[in-house]
């Protein structure tokens, strides 16, 4: 694959191209690729389009037969200009100063400025080999974030509205082979009264989270989506695991708008080891699917799953940053009761939020949510999330009754919204004006 920021062109030689429909952006992508133009998915950098859209980046090489090869097929983008890289702001300044490692700080410049780094390198930016660069990192992050994202943090609320799934993934306590956990599932009438409740909260993004259900369920989420738009006009988050691609579609087509499917790690083996169900190439084919269908992509991963090396996180953020994924979880591994891997460790406060760190520091705009596992592994989880370049908190709405069955892993933590103001408050961030009759 070329090198999705084309370091090797003379700097400054890459266009960015950005439609106001995926729909669009899929059709350009399409017309490029067929006429020889490699074309790469990013999400909107800064000063080129809204946050939460995606963008393509090209060599700008290319740039003039791009424009008219556009034209001639009646698409007209909102911006298709060579790419300019935002100049670095005091904060920014700030963190490098703290830099111990002359290396470690020049590496951090390197991929502000969006050169690719290798497989190496980002495992470098992984290990800070001081305390002090260790705290470069997080300012750094934190300096990016606060550049292209501003101060607020994103709200989207949750409703997990069912626990059955037909999967056997080793981590997890929603596992079909767990016999101890209680089973539910919501009908729709119960799901659209709690996404009443998200409604009523202001929150604008809605999140239907279930395990991986048998396909037989597609035409009640259809339904389900349709009157969620109808009744609340929410803009909707699926993560219902793997589907056919037909199902994607369908789903698309009643009005969903992203899809979540995590593909938890990227190393094979570590990958082989813990899905006993899946397989990782099916997985990617599977994200590239949910694009076809014009959905904006979110995915994420694990850290701390028994085997994987910092060079598997490392060539997670490199695979995040080239699928040009619009939201990123990362999280730790957790124990769950019952499942193959209750008695693993916890994975590592730190490394954790190092992932996060370089996963804002490649993937530009990218939704970060300080996860719910993070909150969970520590009691300052979640304010440390939005400190190291999270920028989105995703609140938990499951019904009180069903709440305690949900749990992929033990002691999950109760992420409502009082949780989330006390972290935006500590972290200094604020809270979205759209979030009603709550100040933080
Ligand atoms: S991770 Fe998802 S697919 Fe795997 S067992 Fe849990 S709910 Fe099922």
């Amino acid at each position: 694959m070329l090198d999705k920021f084309l370091t090797k062109q003379p700097k400054g030689d890459r266009w960015i191209v950005v439609f106001p429909s995926m729909q669009q952006t899929l059709q350009a992508h399409q017309l490029m690729e067929s006429s020889g133009v490699q074309g790469d998915f990013i999400p909107t950098p800064k000063g080129f389009g809204p946050v939460c859209t995606t963008a393509i980046v090209f060599s700008g090489f290319h740039g003039p037969e791009v424009q008219e090869l556009l034209s001639n097929h009646g698409l007209h983008p909102q911006a298709l200009e060579p790419w300019r890289s935002v100049p670095p702001g005091e904060a920014w300044q700030n963190a490098l100063e703290q830099v111990e490692t002359a290396a470690y700080g020049d590496l951090l410049n390197r991929v502000r400025e969006m050169n690719a780094p290798s497989l190496e390198e980002v495992e470098q930016l992984l290990s800070p080999p001081t305390p002090a660069d260790h705290r470069a990192l997080q300012g750094a992050a934190d300096a990016l974030r606060q550049e292209t994202l501003g101060d607020v943090v994103d709200i989207r609320g949750a409703v997990e509205f069912g626990n059955q799934c037909r999967k056997n993934c080793h981590y997890c306590g929603l596992r079909k082979g767990n016999q101890q956990l209680p089973r539910y599932r919501m009908d729709n009438k119960a799901i659209l009264a709690a996404v009443g409740d998200v409604y009523a909260l202001g929150i604008r993004t809605v999140i239907l989270q279930s395990g991986e259900e048998s396909p037989e369920a597609t035409e009640s989420l259809v339904e389900l989506i349709k009157s969620i738009k109808k009744q609340y006009g929410l803009r909707i988050t699926l993560s219902l695991g793997e589907r056919s691609l037909e199902d994607y579609r369908a789903f698309r087509r009643a009005g969903a708008n992203n899809y979540l499917l995590r593909i938890e790690t990227t190393d094979p083996e570590v990958f082989a080891r813990v899905h006993p169900d899946d397989d990782l190439q099916e997985r990617k084919q599977h994200l590239l699917w949910l694009r076809e269908a014009g959905f904006l992509l979110g995915t994420g991963g694990i850290v701390g799953l028994p085997g994987q090396r910092v060079a598997s996180i490392a060539q997670d953020i490199l695979y995040w940053r080239d699928l040009g994924a619009n939201m990123i979880g990362v999280g730790p591994f957790l124990p769950a009761e019952h499942t193959p891997l209750e008695n693993h460790p916890p994975g590592d406060l730190d490394l954790t939020l190092r992932a996060v760190a370089v996963t804002r520091l490649l993937c530009g705009r990218a939704f970060i949510p300080a996860t719910t596992s993070l909150a969970t592994l520590h009691p300052d989880g979640q304010r440390l999330a939005l400190e190291w370049g999270a920028n989105s908190i995703m609140l938990i709405n499951t019904p009180e009754t069903y709440r305690a069955n949900y749990q992929l892993y033990q002691k999950k933590a109760k992420v409502d919204l009082d949780f989330a103001c006390r972290s935006i408050k500590e972290a200094r961030r604020i809270l979205p004006n759209y979030i009603r009759g709550v100040t933080c």
